[in-house]
């Protein structure tokens, strides 16, 4: 595809996204990717808060997100996510991993969060912050569909002490690679959305 298709493509595809009409009557435009994160007990506002910040940290790779409860069903054409928060990970089952995401699956719970192993790198204030960037990564994996990691911003295969002190000042960013991944998602969204709509 060349540059003025891509273009176009995109351009179609946003303009179908912003017709797609909502239940409430309005015009919305018709996100990404939806999840549907089952948080267990955690609180409804440290939770929201880490979405919020998940939101916008995908928005600066071009991805829209929304958030959702209850079971995963369709909604439109956006990519649909599974999220679970499993409060006490067993400590034999990838032993020091924050979180993991299942690739290749079309359905299903498709990322783990373990929250005791999010607990122990962020203290009240951070664990929003903390939590939102281990959502951004694991989204990502699934959007990429590969099992790889970067040497430097969100998709590093662990985060250092450094990057937790980071992310209580600005998030991380995506490394160079990773947007250009998540671009090739992007346009083969926007071009399944166009052929469905067609
Ligand atoms: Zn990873």
């Amino acid at each position: 595809m060349n540059r003025e298709e891509t273009m176009n493509t995109k351009w179609i595809a946003a303009l179908l996204a912003a017709m797609t009409v909502s239940y409430a009557g309005a015009a919305q435009p018709e996100p990404d990717v939806v999840v549907f994160f089952h948080h267990g007990t955690q609180s409804p506002t440290v939770v929201g808060l880490a979405e919020v910040q998940a939101t916008n940290m995908l928005a600066t790779a071009g991805v829209t997100v929304a958030w959702r409860l209850g079971s995963a069903r369709e909604q439109g054409h956006a990519e649909i996510i599974e999220a679970v928060l499993t409060e006490q990970a067993d400590p034999n089952v990838r032993p020091g991993a924050m979180a993991f995401a299942t690739l290749g699956v079309q359905a299903g719970t498709r990322i783990e969060i373990y929250y005791n192993r999010v607990r122990m790198n962020a203290c009240d204030e951070a664990f929003s912050r903390v939590l939102a960037h281990v959502l951004v990564h694991e989204i990502t994996h699934v959007l990429e569909g590969v099992e790889r990691h970067s040497a430097s911003g969100v998709m590093k295969a662990r985060f250092a002490p450094e990057d937790l002190i980071q992310m209580r000042r600005a998030p991380l960013s995506f490394a160079t690679e990773d947007l250009a991944l998540i671009r090739a998602w992007s346009e083969k969204h926007n071009a399944r959305l166009v052929a469905g709509l067609r």
